[in-house]
């Protein structure tokens, strides 16, 4: 059992980044202002998130590494997010059979915080009380130890990190407004550092460079069509190149990869940018959550929805205005 617990973990999470990408969320969802990261080994070694949210209580301690503990906690109140992208419940047990991982929470009402270690989604001993503030801090240490398979697949921890700093990156520029930080274990400096009531722009400006955010083009396209999909967020303007190609997508607060949303906008640009020059784009795509795919798994990269093609077209017919109307 624990074996084939172990094989499905490797296959959800699949290296340092997408382990961090869902604690993130979990730091998200409970309503955190700051998140800040510490990582060694390029998050293999030790990967360490920190937020002020709302805390873990006592009770649920030897709830939350379990699968589908999402619905027998006693804080769940949120069934309409089940929808959202299908599989609840997974990310926190999936870690805990691949790694070493250390939960300390404090919930505002209790009087101290509480600490305790989990392994293949037990909670091991009591959870014992400990100082600490409001909010949660997860240790996840030695990823894949128990899969060697996984850790040999993975390249070099350099490149480990900056998947780790990418994901960082694009949560923070959506979610403007919470503090984020990300360090290398032992260093005070942060790679990444944004404030708290800072603006997209701002953090664009700031994770992307002042070049770019001079020549940022607002796209809005406001939910009331036949799809209610809403479309927000910036493009840059057509005499502008980034170094690589950079495509922020986000459906319903995942950080995604639509692969027919990236390519038609890759295509529309390449009618006004010169050969080998790139596009900036930024986009939050929210739809009715039972139109999103609920078969693809939370830690696929790619989603597919409904109507694809209808808002592929929206989102192509409002760059496009942006540009033509930029560049009258
Ligand atoms: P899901 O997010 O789908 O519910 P997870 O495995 O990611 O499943 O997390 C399990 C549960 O643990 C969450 O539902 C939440 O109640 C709790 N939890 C995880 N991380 C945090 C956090 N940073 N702050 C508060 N609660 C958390
Ligand atoms: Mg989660």
């Amino acid at each position: 059992k624990t074996v084939v617990d172990r094989i499905a973990a490797g296959e959800v999470i699949e290296r340092p980044a997408n382990a961090l990408k869902e604690l993130v969320e979990n730091a998200l969802d409970a309503g955190s202002s700051s998140i800040s990261v510490v990582v060694k080994g390029g998050g293999l070694k030790v990967l360490q998130i920190t937020d002020n949210g709302h805390g873990i209580r006592l009770d649920d301690f030897p709830l939350v590494c379990q699968r589908f503990a999402t619905s027998k906690l006693t804080t769940f109140d949120d069934l309409k997010s089940i929808g959202t992208f299908g599989f609840r419940g997974e990310a926190l047990a999936s870690i805990s059979h691949v790694a070493h991982v250390t939960i300390t929470s404090k919930t505002p009402e209790a009087q101290c915080a509480f600490a305790g270690s989990f392994a293949d989604g037990k909670l091991l001993g009591k959870a014992k009380p400990t100082a600490g503030n409001t909010g949660t801090t997860i240790k996840v240490e030695d990823l894949f130890y128990n899969v060697k398979t996984r850790r040999k697949a993975l390249k070099s921890t350099s490149e480990e990190f900056n998947r780790v700093l990418d994901v960082l990156t694009r949560y923070a520029l959506r979610n403007a407004g919470v503090a984020f930080s990300l360090k290398k274990f032992g260093d005070t400096r942060a790679v990444l550092n944004t404030q708290t009531g800072a603006s997209v722009k701002d953090n664009i400006a700031l994770l992307y460079g002042t070049e770019l955010s001079r020549e940022l083009l607002r796209i809005d396209v406001p939910a009331a069509n036949e799809y209610g999909a809403s479309v927000a967020g910036f493009v840059s303007n057509a005499n502008y190149s980034s170094k690589k190609e950079v495509s922020v997508l986000f459906v319903n607060s995942r950080s995604v990869d639509v692969p027919s949303v990236r390519k038609a906008i890759k295509a529309l640009f390449s009618e006004y940018l010169p050969k080998k020059a790139h596009p900036f784009v930024y986009l939050d795509i929210a739809l009715p959550p039972e139109t999103v795919d609920v078969n693809v798994h939370p830690t696929k990269k790619q989603v597919h929805f409904m109507h694809e093609d209808e808002i592929v077209s929206l989102i192509t017919d409002a760059i496009r205005a942006a540009l033509l109307d930029a560049n009258a």
